[in-house]
């Protein structure tokens, strides 16, 4: 089942929470919303859903336009954040509820019930625990078996809305590797929302990133990530360095330091900021060659790499480099060592005219 949304805006009172957005979902595929609180990935997510009416533009499932029906015939699963189980229900019970309630028409026999429910816990590789109810599940499981609740009623498009937001970070990287290998293997169209970078690079086929109710942009996650389209979408998939710059033909200067910026040719003179990631900083052959000049006042070793906090001489910004621990003892450094920084590698971005 594919997802398109066509020009989909949604406002509350003056507020636009959707502002004109395309998106098409392929078959088979699992895309992350990403963004920052607010940005509208919830209210797409529940626009998808049928929980939410967009004020203008269609949602079409397949070819068919889905606009107008209701959540219920839309044969969407869902996952939340804070999967509400039945508490007086078992494992078991909890994950057949939506094969009990369906119309006796349509109503599997209890014996093909047990054995779809069995399926579904194996899958979700919970089978162990169908007697139990969900005080007695770990965070972890219990959103597994939200998941296989979900699956149950055999959906066409699977919904999931931060569906590890509340897990800690060691429970939250385990099931998201066992989110994409389920995927794998059932392919369903899936969409979940996110707002942690990491989640949605590691997980999702692509990313859609989401700003103040628009879409950033759509991509691959190497694409996102070593492409961004926009200062916004630099910024928010990893920590940046933002240097002033000046393009001259198909170059640009930061401080004594100049990249190729072949894509900026022709506007020579425009006023333009650099973004370099702290791993892309290195240290400069000499100060005629630097972007900067810093000063080191930290030495945060984390595992087996290294960050440098470092105050740029000329206005006391904070500039910020990562690199490997062995790297890091090679050059004896210390506290207080001014330095000269150059970058490997560097995104320069053209700051949008005044008028627009
Ligand atoms: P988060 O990661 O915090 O959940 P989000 O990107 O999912 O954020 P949405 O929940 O889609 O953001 O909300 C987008 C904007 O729309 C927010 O500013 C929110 O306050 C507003 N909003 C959402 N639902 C309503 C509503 N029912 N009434 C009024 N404003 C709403």
């Amino acid at each position: 089942m594919s997802i398109q949304i066509q020009n989909v805006t949604k406002r509350f009172g003056n507020f636009y929470a959707l502002d004109n957005i395309n998106l098409t979902i392929n078959p088979g595929e699992l895309v992350a919303l990403l963004g920052p609180s607010g940005s509208g990935k919830t209210t797409l997510l529940r626009v998808i859903a049928g929980l939410e009416a967009p004020d203008s533009g269609r949602v079409f499932f397949d070819s068919e336009d889905a606009t107008d029906k209701h959540v219920q015939e839309r044969e969407v699963g869902f996952v939340f954040q804070h999967y509400a189980l039945f508490r007086h229900m078992s494992v078991f019970e909890n994950v057949a509820f939506g094969l009990r309630v369906k119309p006796k028409k349509e109503r599997l026999s209890e014996a093909e019930i047990q054995k779809k429910v069995h399926g579904l816990l194996n899958l979700v590789q919970l089978d162990w625990l169908g007697d139990r109810y969900p005080h007695q599940l770990s965070g972890g499981q219990r959103q597994r078996i939200g998941l296989a609740r979900a699956l149950a009623i055999e959906p066409k498009v699977l919904l999931l809305d931060e569906p590890f937001g509340a897990l800690d970070a060691k429970v939250r990287k385990d099931l998201r590797r066992w989110l994409r290998r389920l995927h794998d293997e059932i392919q369903l169209t899936s969409v979940f929302v996110t707002h942690d970078q990491e989640e949605a690079l590691e997980v999702a086929d692509r990313v859609v990133v989401f700003n103040q109710g628009k879409i950033e942009q759509i991509g691959v996650p190497d694409e996102v990530y070593d492409h961004p389209a926009t200062p916004f979408v630099y910024g928010f998939l990893g920590h940046a360095n933002r240097f002033e710059s000046r393009i001259e033909g198909e170059t640009s200067w930061i401080g004594h330091a100049k990249i190729d910026t072949p894509e900026h040719v022709g506007l020579s003179g425009v006023k333009a900021t650099a973004y370099i990631r702290p791993h892309d900083m290195e240290i400069a052959a000499t100060a005629a060659h630097a972007a900067v000049t810093a000063k080191l006042e930290h030495i945060v070793k984390l595992g087996p790499n290294v960050r440098l906090e470092l105050a740029d001489i000329s206005n006391g910004q904070l500039v910020q480099m990562e690199m490997p621990r062995e790297c890091f003892d090679e050059l004896n450094i210390v506290n207080g060592d001014v330095l000269n920084l150059t970058p490997r590698r560097a995104k320069v971005f053209v700051e949008e005219p005044a008028s627009k």
